[in-house]
């Protein structure tokens, strides 16, 4: 007979999902309500408020997505990409990649600005796509790219496309909760993100945003959103009626409740303290890797500090060592994605993963990984290096 699950206790250091704090845990636990129950409509009303915060946005159009941050990027695309509409997609990793699929599966044109992996998206090259083109809609980018641990100038990316008179679409998947990201000061028009990563909710739910602009593109198409479930007119209908809410679908009541508590959660911390904390915590882990004698694929002045990814040394498996973290000590680390793959690991610090704990905890169980499938390194050197950004705390 199947019996009840019980996972295995992680520590998940990965490209998430990232560790959810037990308070989120026992919020999910709590019993399960009506999706129309005048308290659960009160809940998604301070869901929303939260969200709002955690992006610096007073978009009304600000509200969770039922579904994982994928959903998140087709809901921003469906309702602002027409059959005919020229897209500029950015792509310098996976994600982009997927954005350049929207646009074509909706009936746009995507005229691709192409970065090597591990490098920002290039102004200059976008700058030269406006100038070549009229009557681009919209330009597409990724903020935060999971896939090679780079961050863009998004402010930068915004300001050029409002100079050209075009929309953005931003994700932000890995982005919120870890960097400085400023939805309305930036005019980001729509943006799609994800709760497992620096919100470190569980997986399943995506915050997504739209600006006035975005608002009044969707709602004046000549074609009709070829999604049901994905036309924000239709899920304003559930997620801006207030008391009057009308049934679109039923919420993930449970999931909502996790999210809630990790919103509050990042309320409290204040979201400024969130990316010093991601920044502080990066440096101690970037000197104890570096001592370790793992190099970074990402230049410093765009390295995002949640997720690091560094080059596997020659003649070491990664595999091997990603599973003998996983079985050794419970640690998940990411492999390499795409382009990536079998060179790279990507170790995350988002969200409730961003801790001295964690970061020692790596570092330590790294060495001794390393040490053991032959690399020769000076024992306790990379512990004392990631050790120096804590003493001035302490
Ligand atoms: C994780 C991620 C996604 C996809 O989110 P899912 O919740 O896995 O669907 C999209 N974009 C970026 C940059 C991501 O890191």
């Amino acid at each position: 007979m199947i019996t009840s699950f019980h996972p295995p206790q992680r520590t998940l250091m990965g490209p998430g999902p990232s560790d959810v704090h037990p308070r989120v845990l026992s919020a999910m636990a709590r019993p399960t309500i009506g999706h129309l129950d005048p308290a659960f409509i009160d809940m998604m009303d301070e869901i929303k408020k939260l969200l709002q915060y955690a992006l610096r946005t007073d978009n009304p159009l600000t509200m969770p997505i039922s579904a994982p941050g994928s959903a998140g990027m087709e809901a921003c695309f469906v309702n602002l990409v027409e059959p005919g509409d020229k897209v500029i997609v950015c792509q310098n990793g996976v994600f982009g990649g997927r954005m350049k699929e929207n646009v074509e599966r909706f009936g746009g044109e995507a005229l691709m600005v192409q970065d090597t992996w591990g490098t920002p998206v290039s102004i200059e090259k976008v700058r030269a796509l406006m100038e070549a083109h009229d009557g681009i809609k919209a330009l597409a980018f990724v903020h935060a790219e999971t896939s090679t641990g780079v961050r863009s100038d998004a402010q930068a990316l915004c300001r050029l496309a409002r100079d050209y008179g075009c929309l953005t679409i931003v994700d932000a998947v890995t982005s919120l909760g870890g960097i400085e990201l400023e939805v309305d000061q930036w005019g980001i028009d729509a943006i799609y993100s994800g709760t497992q990563k620096c919100l470190s909710a569980p997986p399943g739910i995506s915050p997504v945003s739209f600006s006035e602009r975005a608002l009044e593109k969707a709602s004046n198409r000549r074609t009709r959103v070829p999604s049901w479930f994905l036309d924000t007119n239709l899920v304003m209908g559930y997620w801006g009626g207030g008391q009057k809410r009308a049934y679109h679908h039923t919420a993930p009541v449970n999931a909502l409740y996790g999210l809630h508590e990790a919103l509050v959660m990042l309320q409290e911390e204040g979201i400024e303290h969130a990316w010093k904390r991601h920044a502080l915590h990066h440096e101690a882990l970037k000197a104890g890797l570096e001592t370790l004698g793992l190099s970074f694929t990402v230049t410093a002045d765009a390295r995002l500090p949640q997720l690091n990814s560094v080059q596997v040394p020659e003649g070491v498996d990664e595999a091997q060592i990603r599973a003998r973290l996983l079985e050794n000590y419970n640690l998940e680390i990411g492999a390499g994605l795409g382009e990536l793959a079998g060179k790279v690991w990507r170790i995350g610090l988002m969200g409730s993963s961003c801790t001295r704990r964690h970061v020692m905890l790596c570092i330590d169980a790294l060495e001794n990984t390393l040490s053991e499938a032959g690399v020769s390194l000076p024992s306790g050197a990379a512990a004392a290096a990631a050790d120096v950004y804590y003493s001035a705390e302490a």
